[in-house]
């Protein structure tokens, strides 16, 4: 018989049921690091780009699992705000100069597509010798612009999720695990 999800109750009005637990993320972590390192073996211009705020928990633990040279960047993007719904808007702030560098940008979760396209497309312009996108999450029943994913943790169903840097209206980023907010 299945277990049924853990649930836990954070407030009157919120519950955060478990989706994915701390001991899955960090065996998933440690495989796309390894991934990665083999991937880029043969480079010494790597950057990692840390999409903030979500995706920081994330690329500390993914970080520590690469075991090639590289430096370690962010930027900031949203287009949340305080809300369950994205705004549409894209708002990036941040430079890095990435020109002729190999560049892993690594986000929390690619819902509709639109952050990490304007967050390519930006990156492109500035003449990267490459470019590769690695998500902890993605979400592929809401994709609206079309994405190549390089390094992919885990495909979760269309609901709200948080946890593990993963935020709603800045509470529960600190959770170890993933979970849906209901
Ligand atoms: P996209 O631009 O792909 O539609 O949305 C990507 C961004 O929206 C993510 O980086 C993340 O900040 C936010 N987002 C998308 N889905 C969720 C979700 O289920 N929970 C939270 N907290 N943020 C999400």
């Amino acid at each position: 018989m299945k277990n049924r999800p853990r649930q836990f109750p954070m407030t009157s009005k919120e519950t955060v049921v478990e989706l994915i637990s701390a001991e899955k993320i960090q065996q998933r972590v440690g495989k796309l690091g390894k991934l990665i390192s083999s991937d880029f073996a043969s480079t010494e211009r790597l950057i990692v780009i840390c999409v903030l705020k979500g995706a920081f928990m994330f690329t500390a633990d993914l970080v520590r699992s690469i075991e090639v040279p590289c430096h370690i960047e962010f930027i900031q993007a949203s287009s949340y705000g305080n809300g369950i719904q994205s705004s549409g808007k894209v708002c990036i702030t941040g430079t890095i100069d990435v020109t002729g560098h190999d560049i892993l940008v690594v986000e929390d979760i690619i819902d509709t597509g639109l952050t990490i396209s304007r967050i390519s497309h930006e990156f492109l312009n500035c003449n990267p010798a490459s470019l590769k996108i690695c998500t902890l999450l993605e979400k592929p029943a809401a994709r609206k612009h079309p994405v190549t994913i390089d390094y992919l943790g885990f495909t979760v169903p269309n609901r709200f999720i948080v946890g593990y840097g993963i935020d709603y209206a800045g509470k529960y980023r600190q959770l170890p695990f993933l979970g849906i907010l209901e």
